[in-house]
């Protein structure tokens, strides 16, 4: 397989993107981007330097000097923001929601976009997010939309949130994860919505090496 390909998962929170994605890019010796972890340093980048969301010259402001980098590793990938290293800190809970908060801006969306797509312009990456398939890489050459019911994808936040030794219920974070749904999927710009080329996957039932398996083989098949 020489071409190397734009590879483009889409999907609710929770469905299953970054695991299966992490997996198939070490499989295809593919680069992978979490486009998620770009909104949420964007997000820690408005607290960091006391940005109000509402100020649109403040926020312009930024984004005019804002540094997100991804630095590939082996061992999983880290992101930097302004070169520090946030990877830990953007996975807290108060940034998983301002990054849904800052994702419907419209000038947010505009810069990392354009990011992405210098980031994905000599293909041989696998990149995941909301927008990828229908705004990011309308070409793509491969769409995959990843769906799960709600109960597993709080289940799956919930053990891992336990590994990390954080105490939260399982019902919090189903209530998050239907409010992150809701404004991800109704907001104007780039709503999260399945594009009509791409291949829906329900991991609902699925184990991660059969979501990986079977995305793989249509790639590579
Ligand atoms: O994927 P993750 O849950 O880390 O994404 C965090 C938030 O970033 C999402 O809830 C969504 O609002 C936003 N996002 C987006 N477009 C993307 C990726 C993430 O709007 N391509």
């Amino acid at each position: 397989m020489n071409k190397r390909f734009v590879i483009a998962i889409d999907g609710p929170a929770a469905s299953g993107k970054s695991t299966t994605a992490k997996q198939l890019a070490k499989r295809l010796k593919y680069v992978y981007i979490d486009t998620g972890a770009m909104y949420r340093a964007c997000g820690l980048c408005t607290l960091l330097q006391d940005v109000d969301l509402d100020d649109e010259i403040a926020l312009k402001k930024m984004l005019d000097t804002i540094s997100i980098k991804i630095k590939y590793a082996k061992n999983g990938n880290r992101i930097l923001l302004n070169n520090e290293d946030v990877s830990t800190r953007i996975r807290e809970a108060d940034i998983t929601k301002l990054s849904s908060q800052i994702a419907v801006i419209g000038i947010v969306r505009k810069k990392m976009v354009e990011l992405q797509r210098k980031m994905g312009e000599n293909g041989g990456i696998i990149m995941d997010g909301r927008d990828i398939g229908t705004v990011v890489f309308p070409n793509a050459d491969f769409k995959f939309f990843m769906i799960a019911d709600v109960k597993t994808r709080a289940l799956r936040r919930w053990k891992e949130a336990r590994l990390k030794g954080e105490d939260i219920s399982l019902e919090k974070i189903e209530e998050e994860l239907i409010w992150r749904d809701k404004n991800d999927s109704t907001r104007d710009i780039s709503p999260l919505k399945q594009a009509i080329d791409a291949i829906p996957i329900d991991t609902s039932n699925v184990t991660i090496d059969q979501q990986v398996d079977m995305i793989y083989s249509i790639v590579v098949e």
